[in-house]
């Protein structure tokens, strides 16, 4: 992409009403331009972020052998009725009314619709395991919206629910979804630690938070730091032993850690002195079992191999996928702007022209840009007008991981500059090794 002919409009002064950084630099890069309280327009450097951490979420659910689907913003009032949630969600949900004075709302989740997509189609013990998926759009009218898209009211999630025929299926799958979402947390440069946590509205026992780490968290969380030194790293899984992901759950939930809503001081107080933490965190998702809640009141029953009737174990899962944006810059940042992780910036690389006009460079720049091409990498190419700092101060707010600088001085001896974001280390070297290096660095994310 040329960024003369891409729309990125940066703000030069910091936005007033950005209480937290990531929000200040969303907004400051570009990314999304707020239409109302808590709802947001992606603005296309925000929504190329958006997109890639939908694609991870997709792999990873898919890898743990769970199916995409989608279901609709609005639903009839009439299956929230069936579950008894119509009156309990409050005020949270935004209920609209058709032409037809029809009751409808727009979903804050999918429990009630799930299940009842279930119940029409699947009868037979034969036809499970299974898990659903889908990435929708949610609405929650929450009472605070606040840190821009941390807690918005309309935010992107992906949400999972598991259909088995008994607590210790049920069980596997709420192990499965654990092991996934860790993968999906790593691969996006995040260490996000599940945490014991209450259930609330959805209902159940079994359940944890997975949650990031970050001063401006809206979580108190209570833990043993040796819990976030764990990586599942590139260990080959196979989702379908149960030994093998339970083990793995074990090894991710034996260390304490928990939020304030389920926080134990009699066994935080065990914990050595040195290793007891006491900090904030951002949830980025949850998982929960809640057995038959669901499946009883709204008939979601199969035959057994037996030739009985019974209702099916159910679970839902879910990931704040717009949330994650913020989560990830809260993460990883510093005082000019956004540090991207590889595994989810808008473009692999940037190319900043030091002299636009000047016929050595814009050559090596057009020819950087097609060879990255040719390797599969979308660079974001500075070609515009500007002064050299001005060009440096957008690609240091953006956050592109990688910046390849050229100018007339370095090309008259062959080189050109490969600078890393995070460290602000630079290294000269000719055109064709800057390009082996990039591609390298992203080979098979
Ligand atoms: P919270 O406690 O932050 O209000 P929740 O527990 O009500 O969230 P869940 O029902 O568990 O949310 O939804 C799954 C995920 O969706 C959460 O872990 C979170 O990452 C994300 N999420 C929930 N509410 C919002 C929101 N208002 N804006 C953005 N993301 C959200
Ligand atoms: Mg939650």
């Amino acid at each position: 992409m040329r960024l003369s002919r891409y729309f990125l409009p940066v703000l030069k002064e910091n936005p007033a009403d950005a209480q937290i950084v990531s929000h200040r630099y969303m907004l400051r890069a570009g990314m999304i331009r707020q239409q109302a309280a808590g709802i947001y327009s992606w603005l296309p450097l925000g929504f190329r972020v958006l997109k890639r951490i939908e694609e991870i979420v997709h792999q990873e659910q898919v890898r743990a052998g769970h199916i995409p689907l989608l279901m609709p913003t609005l639903q009839p009032a009439d299956l929230w009725r069936e579950s008894g949630r119509y009156d309990d969600y409050g005020q949270e949900m935004l209920r609209i009314k058709d032409r037809h004075e029809r009751d409808m709302l727009y979903g804050p989740t999918n429990e009630e619709m799930i299940t009842d997509i279930f119940r029409s189609h699947v009868s037979s013990y034969k036809d499970l395991p299974l898990t659903l998926y889908h990435i929708q759009w949610k609405f929650r009218d929450e009472l605070r919206p606040r840190f821009g898209v941390m807690r918005g009211r309309e935010f992107l999630m992906k949400d999972g629910y598991n259909f088995d025929i008994d607590k210790e299926a049920a069980l596997h799958a709420y192990n499965r979804h654990m092991v996934s979402y860790l993968r999906t947390y790593e691969r996006m440069g995040l260490t996000a630690i599940p945490m014991r946590a209450a259930s609330g509205p959805i209902g159940g026992d079994n359940t944890h938070e997975f949650l990031v780490l970050a001063n401006t968290g809206e979580s108190e969380v209570f833990y043993d730091d040796r819990v976030t030194a764990l990586k599942l790293g590139s260990r080959e899984i196979d989702y379908d032993d149960r030994g093998q992901v339970a083990e793995v759950c074990k090894e991710f939930t034996t260390l304490y850690a928990r939020t304030d809503e389920t926080h134990d001081e009699a066994a935080f107080g065990q914990i050595p002195e040195a290793h007891r933490k006491v900090g904030r965190g951002i949830e980025v998702g949850q998982i929960f079992y809640f057995s038959t809640k669901y499946s009883e009141p709204m008939g979601a029953v199969v035959v057994n191999d037996k030739g009985e009737r019974v209702p099916v174990h159910m679970g839902s899962h879910g990931i704040g996928v717009s949330r994650l944006l913020g989560a990830i810059i809260e993460a990883s940042h510093d005082d000019k702007g956004i540090i991207w992780p590889e595994g989810v910036t808008p473009f692999p690389v940037g190319i900043v022209n030091l002299k636009q006009g000047d016929s050595a460079a814009d050559a090596a720049c057009e020819g950087l840009y097609k060879a990255l091409k040719a390797r599969g990498l979308e660079a974001l190419y500075d070609d515009r007008d500007e002064r050299a700092g001005a060009k440096f101060a957008t690609m240091d707010l953006i956050g592109l991981p990688w910046r390849i600088t050229v100018g007339p001085r370095g090309l008259s001896n062959g080189v050109v500059e490969l600078t890393s974001r995070r460290t602000g280390e630079s290294e000269e070297m000719s055109p064709e090794a800057a390009v082996d290096r990039v591609a390298q660095i992203y080979e098979g994310r």
